[in-house]
């Protein structure tokens, strides 16, 4: 921060003054050369400004003094320049005293903005009491003089810095009377609206003319609140001066004067059209999900109704209560009976695969239930096409589980949906493993196969949304790689964990979750 020629001149003004108060002497300025610590003279008292000038030209200075010197043994030696050298040289204050024969001596460094731009230095020959007041007065005027220019400085450049923000800002401001006119429009509304400030503040553009009118009133019961001193916020759609539409935010605060009385109100509008893009097309797409899942559940409801009769009837004929079968006709009603229970199974999938599609997470009604007599009804479901494929299946059940808090009918889509993996995966003759234990506080529970088994790299893949794992067995196994993912959801909206554990290809795979018991 450099002092401007006006600044030298007030510091010379001020020191003139003083000096014919308080007879100074002697005393000069030396100010910061551009770039160095070195310091250049630029004024001295002109009765020595011939000697001074002449010979001396920079010095290298501390200029962190700010003292007066008083020493009650003036001498008489008069080496001006000697005295400044080794005050400049070696800041030997008493040493300078000396050879100026000077009872006082006070250096002010010109500090503006914490970077020192130069000092002055007075000398004087007298000591009285009267003196050194003088002296100081002199000192503290100075650096008064000098924080003022500070502060001056400052305000000017936040001044600036403000209009600069003002002119720069893709926002508008502005300010407004109690009457409603336009005091103040910054540049930023010719951006935003089209209209130049200077339209605004000749009163031209009117609120029926560049407010959408469905916002108009919205608009108008604002703007009346917002004069009478209420702070407030509003969006509406603005019609810019070439016709296009914009979404805008005002925002405004009232205006007192330094009585506290309302003089107007201060605004600030910035354009939101692209925030209220986003809105509308996540609302669009909520209310669309919405749609969706509304029709998945209609359509899930509609297919389940004629399901239900065939499962009824089915029972009722097994169950022998309108005539006796013979053990062909028992292995074709179990056959529909099992179809019947995988196409209510696979209605409900549909209707989880929507929802785990559009990111919604699936609901589970956890009650009591009783975890065997899930997995039994499962194996009566299952047991049939096991049989088919000549694999064994077989139980460990922990006598220890009974009852657990779970939703019955998903917790048995997943162990239908194991049990159908584990038998879609194992070529005929061989063998699917069933065990539950109590870890904890948690129910495991595994399922084991002897089929192709997971290679490393896809054992966590699967899990993942329509992935299924490329191979010829896979491909002919048919499926459309959801019902792990499903799996997967079910089990976390339990409060639960599921992974696949494999030690290869062709060597097995196991399946094992966990939920908490309670
Ligand atoms: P889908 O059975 O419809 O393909 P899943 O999500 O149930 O879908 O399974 C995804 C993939 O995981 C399957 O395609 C298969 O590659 C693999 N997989 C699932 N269960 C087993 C298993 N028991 N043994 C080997 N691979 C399996």
């Amino acid at each position: 921060m450099k002092l401007e020629a006006k600044d030298l001149e007030k510091i010379k003004e001020i020191a003139v003054e003083c000096q014919a108060a308080a007879e100074v002497p002697f005393f000069l300025f030396a100010f910061k050369k551009e770039d160095t610590p070195q310091f250049e003279i630029k004024f001295v008292h002109p009765a020595h400004y011939d000697k001074i000038c002449k010979d001396l030209f920079l010095f290298s200075v501390n200029p962190l003094m700010e003292k007066v010197y008083q020493t009650q043994k003036p001498e008489q030696s008069t080496n001006v320049l000697q005295g400044l050298k080794n005050l400049m040289d070696r800041m030997d204050i008493e040493g300078a005293v000396k050879e100026f024969a000077a009872k006082t001596i006070g250096v002010i460094p010109l500090v503006l903005e914490q970077d020192v731009a130069g000092f002055a230095l007075f000398l004087s020959a007298q000591t009285s009491d009267r003196h050194l007041r003088l002296v100081n007065a002199f000192i503290a005027q100075m650096k008064f003089y000098l924080m003022s220019r500070a502060g001056q400085r400052q305000a000017r450049d936040a001044n600036s810095r403000a209009r600069m923000f003002l002119e720069a800002s893709p926002f508008a401001f502005f300010t407004i009377d109690t009457q409603g006119n336009h005091v103040y429009v910054s540049p930023g509304i010719e951006q935003l609206s089209g209209y130049s400030a200077d339209e605004f503040l000749r009163g031209l553009v009117k609120p029926e003319k560049y407010i959408h009118e469905e916002d108009l009133q919205k608009f108008m019961k604002f703007y009346s609140e917002a004069l009478s001193g209420q702070k407030g916020e509003v969006d509406f759609r603005l019609i810019r001066k070439d016709g296009n539409i914009i979404w805008v935010a005002l925002y405004s605060k009232p205006l007192y004067d330094v009585e506290g009385k309302l003089v107007g109100v201060q605004a600030i509008e910035r354009d939101i059209t692209e925030r209220k893009k986003a809105e509308m097309e996540l609302e669009t797409n909520i209310e669309k999900d919405q749609l969706r899942t509304e029709f998945m559940s209609l359509i899930s409801h509609e297919l389940r109704t004629p399901v239900t009769p065939i499962q009824g009837y089915t029972d009722m004929l097994v169950s022998e209560k309108v005539g006796p079968l013979n053990a062909q006709q028992k292995d074709c009603l179990h056959v529909i009976k099992s179809n019947s229970k995988r196409l209510l199974d696979l209605i409900d999938s549909v209707l989880d695969i929507s929802r785990v599609e559009y990111g919604k997470p699936i609901e589970v009604k956890k009650e009591p239930v009783s975890l065997n007599g899930i997995i039994s009804e499962v194996i009566d479901s299952v047991k049939f096409m096991y049989d088919q494929k000549q694999v064994k299946l077989e139980l460990d059940l922990s006598p220890e589980i009974e009852t657990i808090m779970a939703d019955e009918a998903k917790l048995s889509r997943v162990i239908v949906n194991l049990a159908g993996n584990a038998l879609k995966f194992t070529p005929k003759k061989g063998k699917v493993f069933i065990r539950t234990s109590k870890i904890g506080d948690d129910l495991q529970f595994e399922i084991e196969d002897s089929g192709i088994g997971i290679d490393k790299e896809n054992l966590s893949k699967i899990f993942e949304k329509f992935y299924q794992v490329d191979s010829s067995y896979t491909r002919e196994a048919g499926g459309i790689g959801m019902g792990l993912t499903i799996i997967k959801e079910i089990i976390e909206a339990h409060g639960g964990k599921v992974w696949a554990e494999s030690e290869g290809l062709g060597k097995g795979s196991r399946f094992i979750f966990t939920i908490p018991l309670e």
